[in-house]
């Protein structure tokens, strides 16, 4: 199957307002360039250097995301030009995306990363940890070059789909909560991240706003 026919696969079983980040990570800039000719602008990379390289020599309009672990000193490598950090996982963090992009006079858009997966070594805010951060740093107003427009989470890694649902429901009901306590009147706050190729239709079953596709696009990562 060409990327065009798996796309046309997707498209089928999302809901029309499930956005497809193209996790092209590993992946050449013509991969990439095959996809955006197949008509997909979303694409997510977890590694700055890498994706500083791709972003040279492909299409303007791409809107990159960026989804890997981030150290706090390579954020001003990216922030002239991503659009959405989709791994924030600290207060450290999100400061420091708010100072660089206001160094660029730009808002970057952000999801705080929420741990919901069994495995240790999984990054992500503690939904505990996530309000009290919220509710004491009176985020939204003293970052205002961050934008945090949503969640995103990781499921466990695992063939029980009882599992991975249980996580992705505990990740929407948590969007919820969050968004009547500091978001009401922040019609920006939409996004739910959720879902890859192992996963992605237990994911919209449980209100994934956003699907991050990489193996079934593009094929194994080397
Ligand atoms: C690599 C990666 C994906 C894509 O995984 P696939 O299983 O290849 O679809 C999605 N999200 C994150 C955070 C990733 O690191």
């Amino acid at each position: 199957m060409n990327i065009r026919s798996k796309l046309d696969f997707l498209k089928e079983r999302l809901p029309e307002n499930v956005k497809i980040v193209a996790v092209s990570k590993f992946h050449s800039a013509g991969c990439i360039t095959e996809a955006y000719q197949a008509g997909l602008r979303i694409f997510g990379e977890s590694r700055t250097q890498e994706l500083i390289a791709k972003r040279k020599v492909l299409p303007d309009d791409i809107e990159w995301h960026f989804i890997g672990p981030l150290q706090t000193n390579k954020v001003k490598y990216i922030a002239p030009f991503v659009h959405t950090i989709q791994s924030v996982d600290s207060l450290k963090l999100l400061q420091e995306i708010d100072k660089q992009a206001a160094k660029q006079s730009r808002i970057i858009q952000i999801l705080l990363e929420i741990r919901i997966g069994k495995e240790e070594n999984k990054h992500g805010f503690i939904p505990k940890e996530c309000k009290m951060m919220l509710a004491n740093e009176n985020i939204i107003d003293n970052y205002p070059n961050v934008r945090i427009t949503g969640l995103m989470g990781i499921a466990t890694f695992t063939e029980n789909s009882e599992q991975i649902q249980k996580e992705f429901r505990a990740l929407h009901a948590f969007f919820m909560d969050l968004k009547s306590s500091f978001f009401e009147d922040r019609t920006y706050f939409t996004e739910l991240s959720m879902g890859m190729t192992g996963d992605y239709e237990i994911a919209i079953n449980e209100g994934s706003t956003m699907v991050r596709i990489g193996s079934f696009i593009f094929g194994d990562r080397i």
